[in-house]
């Protein structure tokens, strides 16, 4: 068999991977990422790219005090259970040195999150802004002939091809028809748009999780760090316990490769593996339809691999991913588009609903509960998913799900029977098969304290997290507003995912850990490959890919420092 040697075996090339090779080489250490797909950034590329890293140096200069100790107060309070004292704390200790240590020596650089609050700002611990940053965009020609060897956003998460900033770009698009210096920027953005396309085939303002991973890819070439495409791990290579490499397929031959300081796991988890998804989504039990946003390849494999040398894995928590809410839609060339309903939810004149026709949460909430407690209404039956509804006014002013506002045309979605409508809330309901009778109820209620501002049922706009995502120029509650134009609309809505949660049992130095609770020598796992240090629940924008970059910023320089092998010796 072909053989090849390092000293840091990396597998998996998001986020996670590669801030754990570009950290380890820096420290001095012979790095090879191997990823399976034939394009890099795995999940990372088609994120939202946000970052939760409480005590970041971009906040401290923005002026932010927040002390540490607030956000481990946060964290308990999120983990319940749960919380790993060891680990959190390894947590907060590093995310701000590396956010420093990628700004200092990488191609990574962040904007702070102006005015982004935890998805829980109320709870104890809770802050109003300062944790969350965002990667600045990344002129894609910087990777040359490499930009094609970048994985891209899903189609649904662009407007036509084009990626946009959750800042200043969707606040332009969303008021190109009521601003002229929106429009002007809008209409700068597609010609641009469009002759990136012509140029370099693709296009060259990346932003969000793409820009992220761009700048992870740039620096690990500029540092001359070894990357296989299409070269999937499949085997680990264990001698007495101790896991010295692996096997990994590459160009249809084989090849072992050796690594002398220790492999590390960032396989992204396993929202891809029917078995175990079966077995730890518990509400894909009753057989109902579940749509993980994530990359086809990210199947378990590294869980899968682990478990063969005996590691543990934590699936005990409430929820063994982050869900999101996801509308399917069919696309032109056949397959099927899912869109992640991220802000719709939130604005003014927009409900969800189940089949009863009963709301059944706070909209405005985050994605990750509001899917929690779509399962919770929907116990018990087969179809877990619910209906978002609004009027003729509020599609046209903010659009809903797929459907984009004025001046995009209804009519595709319409055609295409993914927009339900009706010229009466009744006659929608009988075309979405909701219950008429409790729709018409649920609507006058939801007009009523429309009237007043104040959400009768489930208090909407109570946080500044909700108010974000509402609309600020609505008063006086940014998140609520009338249902009475018609026609009238619905989008259905099934549970998705963006990340698993349960994983791998880690140390606070990213050992994995066998069955006893004692490291694996020479086994690492970061990222998704890692049980999340949030039990279950979802803090902040950025809280897998926060954690992701930290604990793969702690394996790298351990690993570096060869610390993995002194400590598989002992
Ligand atoms: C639409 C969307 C928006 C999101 N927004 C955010 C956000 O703003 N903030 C946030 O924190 N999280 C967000 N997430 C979640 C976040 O993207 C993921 O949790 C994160 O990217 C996971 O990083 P990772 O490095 O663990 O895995 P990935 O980025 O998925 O990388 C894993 C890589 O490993 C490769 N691989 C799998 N098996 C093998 C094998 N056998 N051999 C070699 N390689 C293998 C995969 O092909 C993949 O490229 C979002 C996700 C989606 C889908």
């Amino acid at each position: 068999m072909e053989a090849t040697a390092c000293d840091v075996l990396v597998i998996g090339s998001g986020a996670a991977g590669l801030t754990t090779a570009i950290t380890a080489h820096h420290f001095g250490a012979d790095v090879l990422v191997v990823e399976k797909a034939p394009a890099f950034g795995g999940t990372t590329a088609r994120s939202g790219g946000w970052l939760w890293v409480p005590g970041n140096s971009l906040a401290t200069r923005a002026g932010v005090h927040d002390p540490i100790d607030n956000a481990r107060t946060y964290i308990q309070h999120a983990a319940g259970n749960h919380f790993d004292e060891a680990r959190v704390n390894a947590f907060l200790d590093n995310a701000g040195a590396m956010v420093d240590f990628l700004d200092a020596h990488s191609e990574v650089k962040f904007n702070f999150g102006q005015n982004y609050p935890d998805y829980h700002p109320d709870h104890p611990g809770g802050a109003e802004q300062g944790r969350s940053i965002h990667p600045q965009p990344f002129d894609g020609r910087q990777l040359g002939k490499h930009l094609a060897a970048l994985a891209q956003q899903m189609p649904e998460s662009t407007f036509m091809g084009m990626g946009l900033n959750s800042g200043p770009d969707l606040k332009h698009f969303l008021n190109a028809t009521k601003s002229l210096k929106s429009a002007l920027f809008v209409a700068w953005r597609i010609l641009a748009h469009g002759r990136d396309v012509m140029v370099h085939g693709r296009g060259v303002r990346l932003v969000n999780g793409n820009a992220l991973a761009a700048r992870l890819l740039k620096t690990v070439l500029d540092r001359g760090i070894s990357l296989w495409a299409s070269a999937p791990a499949v085997e680990l290579l264990n001698e007495n316990g101790r896991i010295t490499g692996a096997i990994v397929e590459k160009d249809g031959r084989t090849i072992r490769v050796d690594a002398r300081h220790g492999v590390v796991l960032a396989a992204g988890g396993f929202p891809h593996d029917a078995e175990r998804t079966r077995r730890q989504f518990r509400h894909l039990h009753a057989g109902t339809a579940h749509a993980t946003l994530t990359p086809e390849g990210n199947t378990g494999d590294a869980l899968r691999m682990a478990e063969g040398v005996n590691a543990t894995i934590d699936d005990s928590f409430s929820n063994a991913a982050a869900w999101v809410p996801v509308s399917l839609i069919a696309r032109k060339d056949g397959s099927t588009g899912r869109f992640f309903h991220l802000i719709d939810r939130a604005k003014p004149g927009v409900i969800a609903v189940t089949r009863e026709g009963r709301r059944f949460t706070n909209e405005s909430e985050n994605y990750h509960d509001f899917v929690c407690a779509m399962i919770e209404a929907c116990a018990g039956q087969n179809d877990v998913s619910a209906f978002m509804i609004c009027d003729h006014r509020t599609i046209r002013r903010y659009g809903l799900g797929a459907v984009r506002p004025s001046p995009l045309p209804l009519f595709p979605h319409l055609r295409s029977g993914y927009l339900k409508s009706g010229r009466s809330i009744r006659e929608l309901a009988v075309s979405a098969g909701i219950d008429p009778e409790h729709l018409e109820r649920t609507v006058e209620e939801v007009n009523r304290d429309a009237a007043t501002g104040r959400d009768s049922t489930f208090n909407r706009g109570a946080t500044s997290y909700q108010r974000l995502l509402g609309d600020e120029s609505f008063l006086p509650n940014p998140c609520i507003g009338e249902i009475s134009v018609a026609p009238f609309y619905a989008v259905k809505i099934i549970p998705g995912d963006i990340a698993t949660y349960h994983g791998l049992v880690t140390d606070a130095q990213t050992r994995v850990l066998d069955v006893g609770r004692k490291p694996i020598p020479g086994l690492f796992a970061v990222g998704n490959d890692a049980a999340s240090i949030f039990g279950g629940s979802y803090p902040g924008a950025g809280a897998t890919l926060g954690p992701a970059m930290t604990f793969g910023y702690i394996c790298g320089r351990n690993l570096a420092e060869g610390r993995g092998a002194a400590r598989a010796a002992e």
